[in-house]
C-alpha cells in the first residue's frame, strides 16, 4: 500500500490478506509508514508491519516474495523509502490500483481501473470471481467495507455505482455492521482535532470567488498546537467544496519533510493534472494530491498564479 495509508489502502491489503490466506497462502501486510489511529480497529491491523520501525524484517519477507500485491497506489514512489526496495525486488509485482496512468513498467500483472470507486470493490471483484468467492468472510467484509465507504466520501461522489453499491449489498447479506465502521472510522477522534478544524474554518480558510476556488494553507505551529496526528488532517478538504459555487478545492499542510497538497474539484476540472502538471502528485480527476519542498508561503505564491492559467475551466 502507498504511504500514510488510507481506509481504502488498508482495507484493500487486509482484505486480500484475509483472503489469501483462507486459501492457505502465507501472507504478510506491509505498510510503508504509520496509518491513522481509527484504522486500528480492523481485523489484521495489528499484524501489518511498519516498513519505518521493521525495515529489515520487511526488506527480508519482500525479498523471500513469491508475489507482491500493490495495493491503491501505480507508481513505486508512492511507497516513498519502499521505492528502491520494490523496484528491485525478484518477484513478480501484481498491481491492484484505480489511480490514473500507472507506471505499467513497474508491475508484471495487475489491474488499473479508473471506473472502480475504490480499490477495496477491485478487491472484492477479485475474490467473488475467483474459484474460492464462499471464502468472503466477515473480516473480508469489514475491510473492504471501508474502502468502498471512505473512497466514496460514504458513496456521495460520482463514481460510486449500482456495481458499489451491489457489492455492500453482499456484504450486509454476509452480516456486515455498516455502522459500527462508519462510527469506528469518523466518530473516533479526539477533542483536539475537532479545535484544530474550528481554527481551520476560522482563520485559514481563503475564498478566490474570481475563480470559483477555496484553499487552505496550515502552519507547522497549527500542527503542533492541537497536536495532530496521522489521519487528523483527512476530510478537511472537503468542507472547501461544500461552499456554494466552488469547483476547486486546495489544502496545503507544512509536515516536516514537505509540503502536502490535498485537491478536489466538482464536474470537469481535473485535479489529477493540476497535481501532476505543478505539484508532483497525481490521483483521479476529483481528487489528488501533490508534494513540493518548497515553503508553505511560497506554494499559496504559486497556486494563485497557476490557477490563473486555469480561469476558463474553472468559471
Ligand atoms: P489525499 O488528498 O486524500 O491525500 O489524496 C487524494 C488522492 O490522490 C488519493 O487517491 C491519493 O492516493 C492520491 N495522492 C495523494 N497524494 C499523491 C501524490 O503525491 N502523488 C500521487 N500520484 N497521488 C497522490
Ligand atoms: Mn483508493
Amino acid at each position: 500500500m502507498h504511504q500514510k495509508p488510507d481506509g481504502d489502502a488498508m482495507g484493500s491489503a487486509l482484505g486480500l490478506y484475509h483472503f489469501l490466506k483462507s486459501i492457505d497462502h502465507d501472507v504478510t501486510v506491509i505498510s510503508p509508514t504509520n496509518w491513522a489511529k481509527f484504522l486500528d480497529w480492523m481485523p489484521g491491523c495489528n499484524e501489518v508491519l511498519d516498513y519505518d520501525f521493521n525495515p529489515q524484517k520487511s526488506t527480508a519477507l519482500l525479498n523471500a516474495a513469491d508475489m507482491i500485491f500493490c495495493l491503491d497506489f501505480n507508481s513505486m514512489h508512492r511507497t516513498k523509502k519502499m521505492e528502491t526496495l520494490l523496484l528491485g525486488a525478484k518477484s513478480v509485482k501484481v498491481l491492484i490500483d484505480h489511480h490514473e496512468q500507472p507506471a505499467e513498467e513497474h508491475f508484471e500483472y495487475g489491474e488499473s481501473d479508473i471506473m472502480k470507486s475504490s480499490t477495496c470493490e477491485m478487491v472484492y471483484d477479485f475474490i467473488v470471481r475467483s474459484p474460492f468467492a464462499d471464502k468472503l468472510d466477515l473480516n473480508m467484509a469489514a475491510c473492504i467495507y471501508t474502502g468502498l465507504m471512505t473512497d466514496t466520501g460514504s458513496f456521495r461522489f460520482g463514481i460510486t455505482s449500482a456495481a458499489t453499491h451491489r457489492a455492500v449489498a453482499h456484504l450486509k447479506d454476509l452480516g456486515l455492521n455498516h455502522s459500527i465502521i462508519h462510527q469506528n472510522i469518523y466518530d473516533n477522534f479526539l477533542e483536539t482535532r475537532l479545535r484544530f478544524i474550528g481554527n481551520a474554518l476560522l482563520n485559514r480558510l481563503e475564498v478566490l470567488y474570481e475563480y470559483n476556488t477555496a484553499m487552505m494553507a496550515i502552519p507547522k505551529r497549527d500542527l503542533l498546537k492541537y497536536e495532530i496526528q496521522t489521519g487528523d488532517t483527512e476530510g478537511l478538504v472537503n468542507y472547501l467544496l461544500s461552499i456554494e459555487g466552488i469547483k476547486l478545492g486546495a489544502l496545503l499542510i507544512d509536515r516536516n519533510e514537505e509540503r502536502k497538497w490535498s485537491f478536489r474539484s466538482k464536474g470537469n476540472f481535473d485535479v489529477n493534472e493540476l497535481a501532476r502538471k505543478h505539484f508532483e502528485g497525481g490521483g483521479h480527476k476529483n481528487a489528488a494530491g501533490g508534494r513540493s519542498s518548497e515553503s508553505l508561503e511560497d506554494n499559496v505564491i504559486r497556486f494563485k498564479e497557476v490557477i490563473k492559467q486555469y480561469e476558463d475551466q474553472l468559471t
